[in-house]
């Protein structure tokens, strides 16, 4: 395929795929989405659906395949198998994804090809880990979506209190995609300024941490409980994912993926500033944290870890190449180490 055109594969044409390809379609950035899912009525249909507003897009080619055609793919975006229900955590879906995982995932990889695996279903982060063992891609190249949608969630809720748009708020989310994971209050800021300062120039009462912490961390179980799922943030969380990929922007993203030595973390798959290019997830920020912040990612790590050994999924596939891999990684040409980054 001409380097100016691309391909994005969906694997998983429900609520959440068809919002990625709607978000996709729309962005202007790719010029083939193929859907696949295993259920190929559903998927025909919205592929003719999205389809059919051809005429008020730039130019793209929407299609319905088969597993095969996500190997040439520039990414391919898994959303297939099942979501919460309601007061249903995502930790408890691991069993039904994984097995989804398995049995999709090495029909849909070219171990030789470049395509970036971007993992959406749920619980992400242990799906990523288990993509990473049963892919042995190398770690840049299996990402998850993490807590990019979690941070959006944080900055929204700042921005209206605050007063300020959320393009302006500099906020993360880390850990866990889910229960256990942490808003980092220390180091939010707006234009520099810590958000109380910013909010006594501004004249307005400094947010409330306990009732945006958990209005972010219930999001998902608020909106599930009136309208059954999510997936219109996540289309647009995705979309940005995917224009950090295809643009090689060096952009910072809360993507889920391998971490080794950051924080005293190794071996599990969760959410920390990463810097994002044309590579996937190329560098992890180990950014600085209080004490309570890093107790909590600690916490966070043991959780997913120990999901992790239950399901068994160190003795998966490809298991000793990993961490080699992205040491290899690193020791290319022009991978430039700086002293702020392990
Ligand atoms: P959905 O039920 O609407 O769609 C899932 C689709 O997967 C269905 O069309 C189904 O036919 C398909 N599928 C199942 N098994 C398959 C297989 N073997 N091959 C191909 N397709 C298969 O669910 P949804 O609302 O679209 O959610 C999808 C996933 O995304 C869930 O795990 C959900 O928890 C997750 N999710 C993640 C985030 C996030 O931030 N990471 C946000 C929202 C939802």
């Amino acid at each position: 395929m001409p380097s100016d055109l691309r391909k994005i594969a969906v694997v998983g044409a429900g609520s959440v795929g068809t919002s990625i390809a709607y978000a996709l379609l729309m962005s202007g950035l790719v010029s083939e989405i193929v859907l696949v899912d295993i259920d190929k009525n559903r998927a025909e249909g919205e592929a003719m659906d999205l389809a059919h507003g051809a005429a008020f897009v730039k130019p793209i080619k929407i299609f319905v395949g088969e597993y095969k055609d996500c190997r040439d793919a520039d990414i391919i975006v898994f959303t297939a198998g099942a979501g919460q229900k309601p007061g249903e955590t995502r930790l408890e879906l691991v069993h039904k994804n994984t097995a989804v995982l398995r049995s999709v995932l090495p029909q849909v990889i070219d171990r030789a090809g470049d395509s970036i695996l971007l993992m959406v279903s749920n619980p992400v982060d242990v799906l990523t880990y288990a993509a990473l063992r049963l892919t042995g891609l190398p770690p840049n190249r299996v990402i998850g979506s993490g807590t990019v949608l979690d941070s959006s969630r944080f900055r929204h809720l700042i921005s209206e209190n605050c007063l300020v748009e959320p393009r302006n708020i500099h906020a993360y989310v880390i850990g866990e995609h889910g229960d256990s994971e942490i808003l980092l209050w220390s180091t939010a800021n707006i234009a520099g300024l810590s958000l109380e300062e910013f909010c006594n120039w501004r004249n307005t009462p400094c947010p409330n941490r306990q009732t945006i912490t958990q209005s972010v961390r219930n999001a998902a179980y608020e909106i599930i409980a009136r309208k059954g799922a999510t997936y219109y943030a996540i289309g647009l969380a995705v979309r940005r994912i995917c224009e950090c990929i295809l643009r090689d922007e060096n952009s910072i993203l809360t993507v889920s993926g391998l971490i080794e030595g950051v924080h005293g973390i190794n071996d599990v798959c969760l959410s920390m500033p990463c810097l994002v290019n044309r590579q996937g997830l190329v560098r992890v920020l180990p950014v600085p944290l209080e004490d309570a912040e890093k107790e909590a990612l600690l916490k966070s790590a043991a959780i997913l870890h120990s999901i992790q050994e239950e399901q068994k999924l160190g003795n998966m596939g490809d298991t000793k190449s990993v961490v080699p891999k992205m040491r290899a990684f690193k020791q290319q040409p022009g991978f430039n180490e700086s002293p702020y980054l392990h």
